[in-house]
């Protein structure tokens, strides 16, 4: 593994073992034995190289802000764009940013030139990958309402896809069935509008989750996907989960929908919660439910 190290440091900076709990929003999980910033796009290409001659395994992360790490140590490589790979820039109404780029400062500096369509993600946590990865969205709109088009590094090379290549659904994308792709670069089309109406705006949604959301404990939002009309949180409510907790994990008495962690909470706590509300919810109304969440290094 050392000459695979010494290799890689060309291309890199590797940290070693960090806490998953400063990797994920929810501040929970074992050792990343590995963490690497790769120092370009051409870097990153000449890393998966390495990696797929040598059979490891790596993960992209973003800001883990919807990442359930699991409570022990994970010995492939955490790969984070958020350090060298994060820069953007704007022509016309056109928004072109790499994937490290964290989506609450480009709908801010996108505010700023008076242009419109990406408030939406005000409060969201994450990084521009991370979002067009699962389409994150609020407030009846999403990442694919703006996607002109994505670049991803694939086996075959690095492309551009189309807005319809990505297949984006909700909450989901091509990406998801395809783990092995890293989303470099996004183009996004935004409108012109007007910048007092756009701020107010921004600030209208960011009270709203401020009102709504428990954003004084860590978590990694909506724990479960809405299924059609029926909202998740609803559902968590009537089976009496408001407040229920089991070891550091709590369901959110604000938003039952956001398991907390109260402190100290291990992955297995919040899996336990979850999965007794995912029984408890099929035994009541006999709807299957979704994480939304995702779940990384758990075996079980
Ligand atoms: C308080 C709070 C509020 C939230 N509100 C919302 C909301 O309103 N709407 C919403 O949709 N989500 C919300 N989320 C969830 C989360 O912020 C989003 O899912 C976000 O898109 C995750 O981005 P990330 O960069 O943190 O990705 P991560 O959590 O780090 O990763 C998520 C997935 O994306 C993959 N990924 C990340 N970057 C890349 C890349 N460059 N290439 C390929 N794959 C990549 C990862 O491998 C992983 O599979 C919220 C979370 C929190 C904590």
């Amino acid at each position: 593994m050392d000459k695979i190290l010494n290799k890689l440091e060309q291309y890199c900076t590797i940290e070693y073992d960090k806490s998953f709990k400063t990797l994920t929003t929810f501040k929970i999980g074992g050792l990343a034995k590995y963490v690497i910033y790769p120092n370009d796009e051409f870097s990153l290409k000449s890393i998966l190289d390495i990696f797929n001659e040598n059979n490891l395994a790596y993960k992209v992360f973003g800001y883990g802000s919807n990442i359930l790490c699991g409570d022990d140590v994970y010995d492939g490589f955490i790969i984070k764009l958020t350090r060298n790979m994060s820069n953007y820039y704007f022509a016309d109404n056109q928004l072109i940013a790499q994937a490290g780029c964290s989506i609450i400062s480009l709908a801010y500096k996108a505010s700023e030139k008076s242009l419109s369509g990406l408030e939406f993600a005000t409060g969201i946590p994450g990084t521009l990958g991370g979002c067009i990865y699962m389409n994150a969205g609020a407030y009846n709109s999403s990442m694919s309402d703006i996607v002109d088009s994505v670049k991803v590094i694939r086996n075959d090379g690095i492309v551009w896809l189309s807005n319809a290549q990505c297949q984006f659904g909700y909450r989901s994308s091509v990406f998801l069935h395809n783990p092995d792709w890293i989303i470099l670069e996004v183009k996004l089309i935004l409108k012109e509008g007007n910048i007092i109406d756009i701020k107010n705006l921004m600030k209208n949604r960011q009270k709203r989750r401020l009102e709504t959301q428990p954003l004084n404990y860590p978590s990694a939002g909506s724990t479960f996907r809405n299924i059609g009309d029926i909202y998740a949180w609803k559902l968590i409510d009537e089976i009496g989960y408001r407040g229920k907790k089991i070891g550091g994990a709590m369901v959110s008495e604000k938003h039952t929908n956001f398991i907390i962690n109260k402190g100290n909470a291990k992955a297995s706590d919040v899996i336990e919660l979850s999965n007794q509300i995912i029984e408890k919810i099929k035994e009541k109304h006999g709807i299957e439910m979704i994480m939304e969440v995702e779940k990384f290094n758990w075996e079980k």
